[in-house]
């Protein structure tokens, strides 16, 4: 399948979600996760109308927006964990960072930022898994204090990756969650929903699905 063809069976299982959900097709942004796929792949996914792209790796985000500086309203989003030391990478680069969860990274974001805060999601660990990444629930509030504090963000949601279950469905108690946790702290936006589950998430609110295999291909 080429990435033309992967991209519009996407959109066609977006727009059918947002029609079961009852919610208009501008209400979910799809973001193309290119993470390990090669320029090409996203020169092809932008000359089939896409502009939104996820990268994981700072570095490789950098490399990539240089390569393709030359698309006009091409806009990559930064949605993996990031050190400290490369945050100057997507200070720069990214137009918006979807898993924040920790002080450190926030200070180094907002020192190296320039232009305009950079849009930020605080990770929630849903699943309060020890392997993944993300602030616990019962630490988001003070998170959200030290973020709000800093000049050059602006926390505009929150994000999850739910423990992986056998099926789509095992996800939205999770998505739900996620919701519930945006509504109490008045947060607008929700990155939530990959190529497994990203119909259950907008069944649930996800203001930004995350997709990757179901575009791209496996990596
Ligand atoms: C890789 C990745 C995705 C995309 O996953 P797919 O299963 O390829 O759709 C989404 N979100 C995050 C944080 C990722 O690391």
């Amino acid at each position: 399948m080429s990435v033309a063809e992967g991209l519009a069976r996407v959109e066609a299982r977006i727009r059918l979600a947002c029609v079961q959900a009852g919610r208009p097709r501008e209400s979910v942004q799809l973001l193309a996760v290119s993470k390990l796929k090669p320029a090409s792949a996203i020169r092809e996914a932008y000359l089939a109308g896409q502009r939104y792209f996820g990268e994981n790796y700072a570095q490789e985000l950098r490399d990539k927006a240089e390569e393709l500086a030359d698309l006009p309203g091409l806009v990559f989003h930064a949605i993996g964990p990031l050190q400290t030391n490369k945050a100057k990478y997507v200070a720069k680069a990214a137009a918006a960072f979807h898993a924040l969860d920790r002080r450190e990274v926030a200070e180094e974001l907002s020192k190296r930022r320039q232009g305009g805060p950079l849009p930020c999601f605080l990770e929630v660990n849903v699943g309060a898994e020890a392997s993944k990444s993300g602030v616990t629930e019962a630490a988001l509030p003070a998170l959200l204090a030290q973020v709000g504090a800093l000049p050059n963000l602006r926390v505009v949601g929150l994000m999850c990756l739910p423990p992986l279950g056998s099926q789509p469905e095992d996800a939205r108690p999770y998505f739900r969650r996620l919701k519930r946790l945006a509504d109490d702290v008045g947060l607008l936006q929700l990155s939530m929903g990959t190529t497994l589950d990203f119909e259950a998430a907008i069944l649930e609110g996800s203001t930004c699905v995350r997709v990757g295999t179901a575009i791209f291909g496996e990596r």
